[in-house]
């Protein structure tokens, strides 16, 4: 089939790359001529996302069309919607952040208290003040311990906020799940997910999630996947503290958290989202080996060096023309035995 895919970031090129060894054709769309994706695309086309021209050129083209970049306009993805089974619902709810915590809440599941932000009397503390949309990695997001900290978040800021009560997880860990289109679900195992500034610094899968807790939150994740009607993958991200999966928030398309997949598993989430939006039917995805994924950001790059030495470390580069701080410029992925010593491992790779 010929797919079209909307951004050429690094979810775009692994999307690309799993599709190419499908025997897909792949036509893409970024503003980026050198975009991550130009590496793996058959015809690349450098406009703007709402291009209005080029994405009817892609969908005249094209079978099928996904995305992975969300800031598209709906109103000008929406005349496309019988080409993309992702369809546009999820979108709208996911990027706005009051939105996103309705949805879930109505579907029954835990969302941490949250409150609209009219005015600084709104601000609760502790808690998490964020931009209501356009954050991504932690920008936009101020923890909120006093009063004092409530005006500086409020006074900072001149989008519309949420605020969210601070909640002091014992660990984060996300579900990616693919639904396929005849509304079978499935899921990858699930990672504990390690954060540093707000960015994803690494997801461990090594079976330590309880089983309950896994249950819960795959239930959670496949209610959301339904009642979004969606097909592809799709990522929530979960805190869990004192046994309890809180919902934090969902994307639409394969996740950061996900990218172990591509070395621990027997089906990535890029692969399982292919075969969704083309209409094959599903593999149960399975563990095949205990994983870490280390994220590389734009100060990280000796990581790749020092993984070099170390067995069974799979380097993902994305190509990326300029590397700047805190961007995500490739991971590692390392998948492992009982017997190793994990920990040292990690430490090899990103000591400096
Ligand atoms: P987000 O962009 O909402 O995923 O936030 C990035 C990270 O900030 C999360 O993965 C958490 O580590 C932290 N965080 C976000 N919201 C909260 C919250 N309500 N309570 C505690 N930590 C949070």
């Amino acid at each position: 089939m010929k797919i079209g895919i909307i951004g050429g970031g690094q979810l775009g090129m692994m999307m690309a790359k799993e599709a190419k060894s499908l025997g897909h054709t792949i036509m893409s769309l970024d503003p980026s001529p050198t975009c991550s994706i130009t590496r793996f695309s058959d015809c690349h086309i450098s406009k703007p996302y709402n291009d209005e021209e080029a994405l009817e050129y892609i969908y005249d083209s094209c079978d099928v069309i996904t995305y992975e970049f969300e800031n598209i306009d709906l109103e000008v993805l929406r005349q496309y919607l019988d080409k993309l089974p992702q369809g546009i619902e999820a979108l709208k709810i996911s990027r706005n952040r009051l939105l996103e915590k309705e949805f879930a809440s109505e579907l029954r599941i835990e969302v941490p208290a949250y409150q609209a932000v009219h005015s600084i009397d709104d601000i609760f503390v502790p808690s998490m003040v964020k931009t209501v949309s356009g954050g991504y990695d932690g920008k936009g997001q101020y923890k909120v311990s006093s009063k004092n900290e409530a005006k500086n978040a409020f006074l900072n800021q001149k989008n519309d906020l949420i605020c969210e009560e601070f909640i002091s997880f014992d660990y984060e860990i996300s579900v990616i799940g693919t639904r396929g289109q005849n509304g079978d679900c499935v899921f990858f195992p699930v990672p504990v997910n390690i954060h540093k500034n707000g960015i994803l610094h690494l997801s461990i899968v090594d079976g330590s999630v309880p089983d309950a807790i896994v249950k819960q939150a795959k239930l959670d994740t496949k209610h959301i996947l339904e009642e979004l009607n969606y097909v592809g993958t799709l990522a929530v991200e979960y805190f869990v503290k004192d046994n309890k999966v809180i919902f934090n928030e969902f994307a639409p398309r394969p996740h950061n958290s996900g990218h172990y997949t591509l070395d621990g598993c027997d089906i990535s989430q890029f692969r399982a989202h292919v075969f969704a939006i083309t209409g094959e039917e599903l593999p149960r995805p399975k563990r095949i080996n205990k994983s870490v994924m280390i994220n590389v950001l734009g100060q990280n790059k000796k990581y790749y060096r020092n993984a070099r030495s170390v067995e069974h470390t799979h380097i993902h580069d994305y190509y990326k023309k300029s590397t700047k701080e805190n961007r995500k410029i490739g991971h590692i992925n390392i998948t492992y035995q009982n017997n190793q010593d994990i920990t040292k491992i990690i430490q090899t790779i990103i000591e400096e």
